[in-house]
């Protein structure tokens, strides 16, 4: 039995399913799940991610974050949260950049919102000496002013996709030809949340909409509005998408995300508009990367590691700065908005 099996049995039975189903599914099914079953982060897993890039990444959004508690008067308790920590790489380097940093350590309950156990295993070894905890839900989180990170955890979350059919709009759905997985479209139907897409969209468009990204933004918001905090959401996409945006990985291929049920990641570009539109506190200006992380001092890091690098170290230290700095690399793709309760600061990096 594959996922691949699964799916096809139950929709010779029950007719085609919402692309955000498919999509779940083969993330994180239980049995048969990307992220369940499979290892997919560094160079020899399917992908990288920019804290798997440099760990200059971590170390500038620890800083980032410790300064922000610094300037909200340095609560105690409070909570260091990250959202999909994937190896746990990213809360590694965050962690090691904010050893000096007064009472941080001392104050802070180590949260991980992570659903594969496959992956809260990893990060357990690789954060061992810190006693992180882990929850399923963001409402799990604690009422304590909350300091968290999300990298690349909001492309993971299932995305249903319309097609623009006068005034109506058409879903795009995973059905069967013999025994292939292919899109097919829905009947027409209106679509009341997708109201503000009529006036930048014509027949034939196709719009995208993550409707589990709201709900976690809006409880992450209340949590920073009513107890303090910051969050920084870092991740592939732009203010409001147009278009296919579904991207399938794997061993640093794109492939079909139909072929691979199961096998493979699959992402979507996230939303800021629909992130922003969630926000119930207040949050600041959608920055690339690049900038954020230049403003943050990337530059002057990477030069003071490098005093101690020679030939090949050196030459991946400067290829690393640049992939995650340069606008042709993801410097301009992934973008960074950050949280902050009504008369506070935006996280340093970031601007009003
Ligand atoms: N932040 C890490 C990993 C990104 S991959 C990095 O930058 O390297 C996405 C992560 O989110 C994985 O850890 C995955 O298991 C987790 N994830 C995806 N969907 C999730 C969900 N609905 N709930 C909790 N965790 C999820």
């Amino acid at each position: 039995m594959s996922l691949h099996d699964l799916l096809a049995a139950q929709i010779a039975a029950n007719g085609p399913i919402r692309l955000s189903d498919f999509m779940a599914d083969c993330l994180l099914h239980p049995e048969f799940g990307y992220y369940t079953t499979q290892e997919p982060f560094g160079a020899s897993g399917d992908f990288v991610t920019a804290p798997e890039v440099s760990q200059m990444f971590g170390e500038l959004i620890g800083l980032s974050l410790a300064q922000a508690w610094v300037d909200q008067g340095s609560p105690s308790p409070f909570a260091l949260v990250e959202f999909g920590p994937g190896r746990g790489t990213l809360m590694a380097d965050i962690l090691r950049a904010t050893k000096g940093v007064s009472g941080f350590h001392q104050a802070a309950q180590i949260i991980l919102l992570e659903a594969s156990p496959n992956l809260r295993a990893i990060q357990g070894e690789t954060l061992r000496v810190y006693t992180p905890a882990w929850i399923d839900a963001v409402d799990q989180l604690p009422a304590i002013p909350i300091f968290a990170v999300a990298n690349e955890f909001f492309d993971a979350l299932p995305i249903r996709q319309f097609v623009r059919d006068g005034s109506g709009w058409r879903e795009r759905q995973v059905g069967l030809d013999n025994d292939t997985l292919v899109f097919g479209l829905g009947p027409d139907s209106p679509q009341p949340a997708l109201a503000h897409r009529l006036e930048d969209t014509k027949d034939g468009d196709l719009v995208e909409e993550c409707s589990a990204a709201s709900p976690i933004i809006n409880t992450l918001g209340l949590r920073i509005k009513h107890h303090g905090g910051v969050a920084l959401i870092i991740d592939y996409g732009d203010w409001r998408s147009l278009g296919d945006t579904l991207q399938a990985i794997r061993d640093h291929e794109q492939v079909s995300p139909l072929d691979q049920a199961g096998q493979c990641d699959i992402t979507a570009h996230v939303d800021f508009e629909a992130i922003a539109n969630a926000v119930p506190c207040q949050y600041s200006r959608v920055t690339p990367q690049g900038v954020f992380l230049e403003r943050l001092g990337i530059t002057q890091r990477a030069q003071a590691l490098a005093q101690n690098m020679t030939e090949d170290a050196l030459h991946s230290h400067i290829a690393a700065h640049r992939r995650l700095t340069h606008p042709d690399e993801m410097g301009n793709l992934f973008k960074v908005i950050g949280l902050y309760p009504e008369g506070g600061s935006p996280p340093a990096g970031l601007e009003k």
